[in-house]
């Protein structure tokens, strides 16, 4: 069978869920020839978010950006191999839902089946001039900036005040981190460390809002333990070049500013705009089967899709767990859809977390059981480890896992 004869399953974005997605479908379109998966990305890799947090905190001196990029990224080209999933890199301008044409920057494609998973971006608030002073954590290029940022202020100047705005798993993972390079950072540079300060600010009354109590204090006991201050309750209402407003009445002097306060969907490129509802964090809702009630062979996964927790009916959680599942899923239903069969309602997994604070230390959060220090710390490499192997040959994931390892634990 030709390619023109060929229907068409297309994947937008290969991050967790669009990766997770195509994954699947390999596996099970196996023997078919009919179709052709072919999955878009404007980026040739995958970022794997949980290390930039890592990743923002190497020191530069030590650790050169192409090895910062080596530990964060996995190209399309090693999870993908030889498989038969086309890989397209391209920047998505628009989807036309209703004859499944998607229009990117350089070429138009057609899909019978289609996945959005183009994932999020920072969610400003509208809080004046944040966009413009704040340093986002959502990319390779964020976190490589960020640590260029932070060696500049160490060596041109006696003392320094750095914001981390948001108190959840990005934000506290990232002041941890921070403060380790900080110390590294002086000691380089014969700085006094006590100058060089580092406050996060959290609109909730304590860190990790929405998980547990128990949590909340474990990372608040670690991260005062190391002089990071904390401000609960507490919104930045205003940025500028060097300060930063909380609660529209304080003023803070601020050398920089590291947004991690929240994230919202990207705003689906649709070429007919109004078809689609969003919920307020533009995310699309879908149906129990992650498609769309009007369009069923169109499926939404990962943080671009608004799923709905059966009983308490609230939205399940951004994470790249839910999104890899939620990608698995689609793929599984789209497989059931081409030859006839009712898709299946989705089911979300457990929930579990292992949240790193600052060096060998990590707190292993699941509603029943909650383990904190080294062991947390071993149990989150070990998810890594479980990641590489989910998407990549075993060698290769090894090779990514002692290689990251390698990297990140000069941090600590
Ligand atoms: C700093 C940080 C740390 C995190 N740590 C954790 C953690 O420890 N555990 C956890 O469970 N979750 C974590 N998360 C959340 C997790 O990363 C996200 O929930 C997850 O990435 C969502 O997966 P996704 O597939 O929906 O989107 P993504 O993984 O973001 O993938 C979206 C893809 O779409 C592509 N794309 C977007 N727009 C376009 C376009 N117009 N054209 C072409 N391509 C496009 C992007 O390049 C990207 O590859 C973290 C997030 C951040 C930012």
């Amino acid at each position: 069978m030709n390619n023109l004869e060929k229907k068409h399953i297309v994947i937008l974005g290969g991050g967790f869920a669009g990766v997770a997605c195509a994954l699947e479908l390999k596996k099970l379109l196996a023997d078919n020839d009919e179709y052709e998966i072919v999955l878009i990305d404007k980026k040739a890799y995958q970022t794997y978010h949980a290390g930039l947090y890592e990743a923002a905190t190497t020191e530069h001196g030590l650790v050169e950006a192409k090895k910062v990029k080596r530990a964060v990224t996995i190209p399309y080209t090693d999870i993908f191999g030889k498989t038969k999933i086309k890989v397209f890199k391209a920047y998505i301008d628009k989807i036309n839902l209703p004859d499944g044409k998607i229009i990117t920057d350089s070429r138009i494609l057609s899909s019978d089946y289609l996945l959005i998973a183009l994932g999020s971006v920072a969610d400003f608030y509208g809080i004046p001039n944040l966009d413009k002073h704040g340093f986002t954590l959502k990319s390779l290029e964020d976190a490589v900036m960020i640590r260029n940022r932070v060696e500049d202020l160490v060596l041109h100047n006696d003392k320094v005040q750095i914001v981390v705005g948001g108190g959840g798993f990005a934000g506290a993972e990232f002041a941890g981190e921070l403060h380790n390079l900080l110390q590294k950072e002086c000691l380089h540079h014969n700085k006094k460390c006590e100058n060089f300060k580092v406050m996060v600010v959290e609109g909730a009354p304590g860190f990790l809002p929405g998980l547990s109590d128990k949590v909340s204090k474990l990372v608040y006991n670690r991260l005062s333990g190391i002089g990071i201050e904390t401000k609960f309750s507490t919104l930045i209402t205003e940025a500028g070049k060097d300060y930063v407003v909380l609660n529209n009445t304080e003023r803070v002097s601020c050398d920089l500013l590291v947004w991690t306060g929240g994230v919202r969907s990207c705003r689906l490129p649709l070429a007919i705009n109004s078809i689609l509802e969003r919920d307020k964090k533009d995310r699309t809702p879908v149906t129990e089967f992650l498609n769309l009630k009007s369009f069923p062979n169109v499926f939404v996964a990962g943080d671009d899709a608004c799923v709905l927790e059966a009983k308490t009916k609230k939205p399940l959680p951004q994470t790249a767990q839910e999104a890899i599942r939620q990608g698995k899923h689609a793929g599984r239903n789209i497989f059931r859809l081409i030859h006839g069969r009712q898709p299946l309602p989705y089911h979300p997994g457990p929930t579990r977390f292992v949240i790193p604070v600052s060096g060998k230390y990590a707190i292993l959060y699941t509603p029943n059981l909650i383990i904190s220090g080294f062991v947390g710390w071993a149990i989150r490499r070990l998810a890594d480890m479980r990641y590489f192997l989910s998407i990549l040959p075993f060698w290769k994931a090894l090779s990514y896992w002692m290689f990251e390892n390698k990297i990140f634990t000069k941090n600590d």
